[in-house]
């Protein structure tokens, strides 16, 4: 008979859900703050980087697209200290990237993952096309396809949600971004240019609970 787990565990388990929860609502209010308001200074001061020398705690490790239109911090409203990012184009997934992801979950125990995916991406597109890339590009587009043409086939207008929600699937399915047991909670924005809003495609049911 399996054994039940222990109040201990379930505490902890129960204490990385609210505190990935919260981080998320955090972020959704700093998107909103950008939105209206465009880049903001935040937690920039002298006195707040010198505060960062001896660690850093970040709420969130995010991985997004390398466009010069969706930084994170600024479009998440955040500031130094705030995030641990990763940024390839179209979100693709390689070794050290992964490797990096891993650095914060497991090494840092950060309790959520974002996968900030974004309207118009280069990548994407990119992706569904026929291209004649070769070398590293050839090879990034490729991983993005991969992803993408068993889940929307050639269809351009599915292709980003698309690419999103297979990222996501993908970080949950790998089971290696954990501590002390627990998975992070891996979850998707979808940044609109036009709007400079994130809609949640994917809250991994944070945003239900409590
Ligand atoms: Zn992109």
């Amino acid at each position: 008979m399996p054994s039940e787990p222990s109040l201990e565990v379930d505490d902890s388990r129960e204490a990385r859900r609210k505190a990935a929860a919260e981080a998320l609502r955090e972020l959704i209010r700093g998107n909103a703050r950008f939105a209206a308001s465009g880049l903001i200074d935040t937690k920039l001061s002298v006195e707040e980087r010198a505060a960062l020398v001896a660690g850093q705690s970040p709420r969130a490790v995010v991985i997004g697209c390398v466009d010069s239109r969706v930084p994170p911090e600024e479009v998440l409203g955040q500031g130094i200290g705030d995030l641990l990012t990763v940024r390839t184009a179209g979100q693709s997934l390689s070794g050290v990237a992964l490797g990096s992801l891993e650095f914060g979950a497991c090494q840092l125990g950060v309790p959520l993952v974002v996968v900030l995916g974004h309207t118009h991406c280069g990548a994407v597109l990119a992706a569904m096309g026929d291209n004649d890339l070769t070398g590293h590009l050839g090879e990034l587009v490729g991983e993005v396809a991969g992803r993408l043409v068993d889940l929307v086939g050639q269809d351009p207008i599915r292709a980003t949600g698309g690419n999103l929600q297979a990222t996501v699937d993908a970080l949950r399915a790998l089971g290696t971004l954990a501590y002390d047991g627990h998975p992070a909670h891996v979850v998707g924005l979808l940044y609109h240019l036009d709007t400079g809003l994130v809609s949640v495609e994917d809250d991994d049911g944070l945003l239900a609970a409590d």
